[in-house]
């Protein structure tokens, strides 16, 4: 461990991501309690299907502690979360066996990045590009800021609400390409539509998503 890591484990010890327990050298991220108990998506509904988008992936439910631990790190800067996070993901993607060209990830306006001082999926599809040895690429742009999706009501309502909100940054980047396209959470699926049109548009050969959390439906 280096010493800085060392100095910064006294100062800020540790906590499980969900319960927020102080952690003991051998767990990482989250705690024993935590980890046989969190709210797992079973292996046949990992995989859910929207328009434009071929495969999303995610490996919890959007409930209980993971729901209170996603809002610290949106909200509350818990921006140390993404490395647990990414393992959820990552071991998700490995036991699905999905194989991508590029990384990237459904970005914030920049408005929004201004106010919060961080992009949540980046931070996800950085690490998940770590784990899986390639560099994320930023391939989409937030062109407006438009009010939050979780605020926003019906489905329909929420397509409209994000309707010509990205654009494609890189086309020759994502021609013919397999794209993995990160963010935190999937509810309707209308945010990963709307961002996997504009790359299919583009010429993307496939989008598969991945996200920490999925709704219960
Ligand atoms: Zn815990």
């Amino acid at each position: 461990m280096k010493l800085f890591d060392w100095l910064l484990d006294l100062i800020y010890p540790p906590r499980c991501a969900f319960c927020r327990r102080l952690l003991d050298r051998r767990e990482k991220g989250v705690c024993r309690f935590c980890r046989p108990k969190l709210p797992y998506v079973p292996a046949d509904g990992q995989v859910q299907h929207f328009r434009n988008v071929d495969k999303c992936l995610s490996p919890l439910y959007y409930h209980g502690s993971v729901k209170d631990s996603l809002h610290r790190y949106k909200f509350g800067g818990a921006t140390a979360y993404a490395d647990i996070y990414s393992e959820f993901i990552v071991k998700c993607i490995d036991e699905n066996q999905i194989s991508c060209d590029s990384i990237t990830w459904v970005p914030l306006s920049r408005r929004r990045l201004r106010k919060r001082g961080y992009d949540q999926a980046e931070l996800l599809a950085k690490l998940i590009a770590k784990h899986l040895g390639q560099r994320p690429v930023r391939l989409l742009k937030k062109l407006r800021d438009t009010p939050p999706q979780s605020q926003t009501g019906s489905a329909e309502k929420r397509r409209a609400n994000i309707a010509g909100a990205y654009a494609c940054l890189r086309p020759e980047r994502v021609q013919g390409k397999r794209i993995l396209l990160v963010d935190d959470i999937v509810t309707t699926g209308a945010t990963l539509s709307e961002a996997a049109k504009v790359l299919k548009k583009a010429g993307a050969k496939e989008v598969i998503c991945a996200t920490l959390a999925r709704s219960l439906r």
